[in-house]
């Protein structure tokens, strides 16, 4: 099938690609002309496992190509997929300026039936606006055209997104007319061959489906992180506690890893928009203000040890902060928890160490271009050298086999703050760092 992807961002770019791998022809369009003409030599802008290889694969089998014209794409695809940001504004309401523009550019330019599929995240009523945005460009036009507007949300997991993408769970569509139904169950019959189902919904569904799955995870993250933070109170270890409710299939195991506070481009902000879409409504979603009142808690935690350690005397300290990303195996440091222990430290004149094996740079010119104590390190032990403290904020696989021995002689202080529950307290405590995680007792 033809298809083009408007938005070329960790989303549309994996889904363009991964298309592309099943055969069909796609076009990815973007505004950002850096981001085109990066992918157009074969360089991937984003840190994401695997699809790199499949870029270039279908750039070399001409099934797959990147361009700023969002007229080319249109004109020779079947099916828009738009994939453009919707991030939030001052009041934590959705923006949905970028897919209003993608919406008219698709009014303007049809010139037969073709199908505008959201793959964005966009609260309820969004499809319908579009659907009257495309209707209005074509009475200005004169033109009788059919079209169908479909709501498809993404579920990948950044960090996993090839995997997500050709493998899912399961795809969820709200369509509205027979024709536009085949279209997508032809598109996605590659991606469920191992039995995973697409359900098919009304168009308004779907909208709801993402955001009460993302508000979901959040809620799970932040009541595991209150019974860590429990558990610190009175005795116990979290890891014990999620291991024991987990295996109760009711609950499920995952997500229940007690830390330091979800973060990125996606929960905060889709858990806010289901707060604030309620309240257009009527309707107070009190878990969901909760779930967000914890998690703000949660993130300042590491900063609060640090505090207690030093007795409130940490001006002048260095820290050595243990990647920055939101999560590992993503350079993403959107809302990551990183940036506010980073702002936090240097309100209190601490210089900050920054390691990560991907992110830091591209982390350090976004947030602390101009602050000269806030220094990229090349690895986690001259991260280290000097460091009072250290913070270990993301679980990159890299520091579960670090040498504690060599990290502990180049520090000048022994406070490991694990914000991760990376390293088991025994073994850490025997290399002489005092030890704090999240929630071990
Ligand atoms: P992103 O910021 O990485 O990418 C968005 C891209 O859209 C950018 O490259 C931007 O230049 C482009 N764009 C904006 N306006 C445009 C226009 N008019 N024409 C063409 N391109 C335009 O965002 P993302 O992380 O890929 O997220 C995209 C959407 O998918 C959001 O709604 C997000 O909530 C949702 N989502 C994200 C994830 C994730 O893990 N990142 C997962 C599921 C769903």
């Amino acid at each position: 099938m033809n298809v083009s992807v408007i938005g070329t961002g960790y989303v549309g770019l994996t889904t363009g690609t991964c298309l592309a791998e099943v055969g069909n022809n796609v076009i990815c369009v973007d505004i950002d002309y850096t981001k085109i003409d990066k992918l157009n030599q074969g360089v991937c802008p984003i840190y994401e496992p695997g699809l790199t290889e499949l870029i270039s694969r279908n750039m070399y089998l001409k099934r797959l190509l990147f361009t700023t014209d969002i007229r080319y794409g249109i004109d020779n695809s079947d099916i828009v997929f738009c994939a453009v940001g919707t991030p939030p504004d001052e009041d934590y309401k959705v923006d949905l300026k970028f897919i209003r523009q993608v919406a008219i550019s698709f009014g303007r330019h049809i010139d037969d039936y073709k199908v505008f599929v959201l793959k964005s995240t966009v609260p309820v009523g969004t499809a319908d606006m579009c659907k009257e945005i495309i209707q209005k460009e074509l009475d200005k036009r004169e033109k009788d055209i059919k079209f169908d507007v479909v709501t498809n949300p993404e579920f990948l997991k950044q960090g996993a997104a090839v995997k997500d993408t050709m493998t899912p769970d399961r795809i969820i569509v709200g369509v509205e007319s027979d024709r536009a139904k085949e279209m997508m169950e032809n598109l996605y019959k590659p991606f469920v061959r191992t039995g995973k189902p697409i359900i098919f919904t009304d168009i308004k569904t779907p909208e709801i489906i993402k955001y009460a799955a993302n508000s979901f995870l959040a809620t799970k993250i932040s009541f595991i992180n209150e019974i860590a933070n429990f558990c610190e109170l009175c005795g116990g270890n979290v890891k014990e506690v999620a291991k024991g409710i987990g295996l109760d299939d009711r609950i499920g195991s995952r997500f229940l890893h007690a830390g330091i506070g979800y973060g990125g481009s996606c929960l905060k902000k889709d858990t806010q928009a289901l707060i604030q879409k309620g309240k257009e409504f009527g309707y107070d979603f009190k878990i969901l203000n909760a779930t967000e009142q914890a998690n703000e808690f949660q993130k300042d935690l590491l900063f609060m040890k640090l505090m207690n350690n030093f007795n409130g005397n940490i001006k002048g300290k260095t820290v050595a902060l243990w990647g920055v990303s939101f999560k590992p195996k993503t350079d993403d440091t959107r809302d990551a928890p990183s940036i506010n222990l980073v702002n936090l430290l240097r309100k209190h004149d601490v210089t900050v160490h920054l390691f990560d094996p991907v992110a830091a740079d591209g982390f350090k010119e976004r947030f602390f271009k101009d602050d000269d104590t806030v220094i990229v390190k090349d690895t986690c032990y001259e991260a280290a050298e000097g460091a009072d403290a250290i913070m270990l904020v993301t679980e990159w696989d890299e520091f579960r086999g670090v040498d504690l021995k060599n990290v502990k002689e180049r520090m000048k202080g022994k406070l490991l703050l694990d914000g991760r529950n990376v390293f088991l307290p025994e073994e850490v405590k025997e290399f002489g760092f005092d030890y704090s995680g999240i929630g071990l007792g």
